[in-house]
């Protein structure tokens, strides 16, 4: 039997479970740096429950240690395994001469005018990445906008952090340590409790990079952030952007059931190949099939439609119209982004009044579509413009600004 028999001999399941593998082996070429470091110590951030445990048992220590462990970790912060004072000495003296808990180095933190803060953080291989806090102005809350890889594969048109290559896959350590370090910064150790509401309440992966593209390490630290001894942000606090992965769509509604948001921004394949090239791969229809049977998707919680709006490109009458026609029998949301120009970007933000238009159809057909007001504009911030700040410092000392 040729390849080709086999193909054609497969069904839909099997041909989903082989695409998975094939993303899921890409990604692991990308690979983190390892969670053992050079001098032989473990990096606690990032591990998972069975893992921790695991280790405190190779250690000669009872499992029971594991929770107690966790709680100084996720809950109250804690770097410095001086400050365990409910773990015996002989175990803080283990744990200091073979374990470490770590951030990231911030590299720079900026915080614009409306509030909104950016943060440059370098990894320890000196990879870097960035991280947004954007304040909900109604509420004392607001969400913590989480980078996944380090560069991205899918070049969207839009996106300034489209231009930079994939570099590598960020750990799960890394993940999850992006918001542990942007909660130091707002002193918000430890976890907050009903009666005292904290200000990074939510987390958007819709930094740097696809997340279903690093999906293992995506996926462990969302684990980490949902366990409720610890971090403790509920499913229905997360939500996941994607560009439209098909399979590991699939995947993450099964194992992790967050917030799905989809980056739409066109409603004909050939636009849509054009603004988001992976459409070539997982074209709308396909795109909009898996929303249709993403399990999170329930009367109360809505998949999210991103949609950028670019002035003469997407955002006609009929654009908004079509949108209505596909997205029929989801419950959705759509979000209507102006489009932030930053430096070598080929599109201009659509006209105030056009995407007022675009917003009253789609209102008008029953769906919500908020017309977001961007955040961070003069800290780069905004959503699609994230790129390293300390990439551009230094192409600008090289003189390489204008081939960037
Ligand atoms: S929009 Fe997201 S997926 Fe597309 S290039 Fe930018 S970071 Fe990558």
């Amino acid at each position: 039997m040729t390849a080709t028999d086999t193909l054609s001999n497969a069904s839909p399941a099997d041909l989903t479970e082989e695409e998975k593998k094939r993303i899921l082996a890409k990604s692991a070429q990308f690979s983190p740096p390892s969670a053992v470091l050079p001098d032989g110590r473990t990096e606690l951030v990032g591990l998972s429950r069975a893992e921790l445990e695991q280790l405190l048992v190779d250690m000669g220590e009872q499992r029971f240690r594991t929770k107690q462990l966790w709680h100084w970790i996720y809950h109250k912060g804690a770097t410095d395994f001086n400050e365990m004072t409910s773990i015996g000495k002989p175990l803080r003296a283990k744990l200091i001469d073979r374990c470490v808990i770590s951030r990231p180095k911030v590299v720079t933190e900026q915080t614009s005018k409306d509030e909104t803060r950016k943060f440059l953080f370098q990894f320890r291989d000196g990879q870097e990445a960035e991280t947004v806090y954007i304040p909900d102005r109604r509420a004392d809350r607001g969400a913590v906008c989480i980078s996944s890889q380090v560069g991205c594969t899918l070049s969207c048109r839009f996106c300034h952090t489209g231009t930079q290559n994939l570099v590598r896959n960020l750990g799960s350590s890394e993940i999850i340590s992006q918001f542990m370090a942007a909660r130091d910064s707002y002193g918000e150790w430890p976890t907050p409790t009903a009666d005292r509401p904290r200000l990074l309440s939510t987390i958007v992966l819709m930094g740097m990079g696809e997340p279903l593209y690093n999906y293992e390490n995506i996926a462990k630290a969302m684990r980490i952030a949902m366990d409720d001894e610890g971090i403790g942000i509920s499913r229905r606090r997360i939500t996941l952007s994607t560009s439209g992965v098909v399979p590991m769509m699939d995947q993450c509604g099964h194992d992790l059931a967050v917030n799905l948001a989809i980056s739409l921004h066109a409603v004909r394949d050939d636009l849509r190949n054009e603004i988001v090239p992976l459409n070539r791969k997982y074209p709308i229809k396909d795109v909009l099939a898996a929303c249709r049977r993403y399990p999170a998707a329930s009367n109360s919680r809505r998949i999210t439609f991103e949609y950028i709006m670019l002035r003469g490109i997407n955002d006609s009458e009929a654009d908004a119209r079509e949108l209505v026609r596909l997205l029929k029998g989801i419950h959705a949301k759509v979000n209507l982004i102006p489009f932030n120009p930053w430096p070598g970007s080929d599109y201009k933000p659509s006209k105030g009044e056009q995407v007022q238009k675009f917003a009253d159809i789609i209102m008008q057909a029953g769906y919500s579509s908020p017309i977001r007001t961007p955040r961070g504009r003069d800290i780069l911030a905004a959503c699609g413009q994230l790129r390293t700040e300390s990439q551009r410092v230094r192409a600008s000392e090289k003189g390489l600004d204008d081939v960037m």
